[in-house]
């Protein structure tokens, strides 16, 4: 199938003034309708980013520096700011960290979601409109007289699922959720997990879920993109990623996962994530690298595309690549 979402080149540099931290670099990946990506790795790494970028709302002092993002045949990153207006929503949906405590307190939840609408197409009628919250809310199991109610009403996992119901309101070809369950304990976790499921499958979306939650993620995600500082070091189908990871940091990171039934909460390896101010010179993470040869430390890897459609960013493949 023809992907959907075609990522390429990403770029995004911050211009600090301590120097300048890329923060993005050469991020590349697609996705199929229907499909579902984890993206994981350390605080800082440019998970959030990225999805920042593809929403083109990185702020000052970051830029997006290069690359394009392709929804079907449109590129966002090559429409004008009104167009990028409306293709949020309607094309690309982000929940962003932590969106179920940046509901308005005083608004009703109904009027939160008509603005959402009316911000893209003003002229549906009222009731064309409140019907489609109300259906947005049955799709995310919440009944229908949450649309009269305040914030402070709803329990965490139904302020969530509310926020999934306003993501998926225009029908998005793409969402992009980050850290959708944090803050949430394990049995509404796994409900918000299964409410994202119900919800893409009704609309044939591809999702992004943006997490640390490796456990959690192994049982929701059709594949698995590990990024380290700024870049994208594999991507994986989730079955490979768990029982056979190609990149060292892949590995280190399932490995340190205690037990994939119950808590995969990943935990760190040893060695400290370089500052994007500073980073190693070659390979970023031969530092902590237990099979850093001598050129990881000069030449920067490249990211290769492997056999079933996964991508390797490091030195042990560059002979398997070319063959
Ligand atoms: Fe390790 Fe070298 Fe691969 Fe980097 S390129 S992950 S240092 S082996
Ligand atoms: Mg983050």
């Amino acid at each position: 199938a023809t992907p959907v979402l075609r990522v390429s080149g990403l770029e995004v540099t911050y211009y600090t003034d301590l120097g300048r931290a890329k923060a993005l670099d050469d991020v590349s990946f697609a996705l199929s309708a229907g499909e579902k990506l984890g993206m994981v790795g350390e605080s800082g790494s440019g998970k959030s980013t990225m999805a920042l970028a593809m929403m083109r709302m990185i702020k000052p002092p970051g830029r997006i520096e290069g690359g394009s993002v392709f929804i079907d045949d449109t590129d966002l990153m090559a429409m004008t700011e009104d167009e990028m207006r409306q293709a949020r929503l309607s094309k690309i949906a982000y929940i962003p960290q932590g969106a179920m405590n940046s509901l308005n307190p005083v608004t009703r939840i109904g009027a939160q979601m008509v603005d959402a609408i009316k911000s893209h197409s003003a002229r549906q009628s009222r009731s064309a409109i409140e019907d489609r919250c109300v259906h947005a809310l049955r799709s995310v199991d919440l009944d229908p007289s949450v649309f009269r109610m305040y914030a402070h009403e709803l329990s965490g996992g139904m302020k969530q699922r509310v926020c999934i119901a306003i993501g998926i309101l225009l029908e998005p070809k793409v969402i992009i959720a980050d850290e959708p369950t944090s803050a949430l304990d394990v049995v509404t976790q796994r409900q918000v997990m299964e409410t994202i499921d119900r919800v893409q499958d009704q609309i044939n979306a591809a999702v992004i879920l943006i997490g640390h939650d490796m456990g959690l993620m192994a049982q929701f995600v059709d594949k698995v993109a590990v990024m380290y500082a700024g870049r994208l070091v594999e991507v994986s189908a989730v079955r490979d990623m768990f029982t056979a990871p190609n990149h060292p940091y892949s590995k280190a990171l399932i490995s340190s996962l205690p037990n994939l039934d119950n808590k995969g909460v990943f935990q760190g390896i040893p060695g400290l994530a370089p500052s994007l101010l500073r980073l190693p010179s070659g390979c970023a993470f031969h530092p902590r690298c237990e099979f850093a040869m001598e050129r990881c430390s000069v030449e920067r890897p490249e990211p290769q595309n492997l056999e079933e459609g996964r991508l390797v960013t490091c030195h042990l493949f560059d002979e398997e690549a070319s063959q």
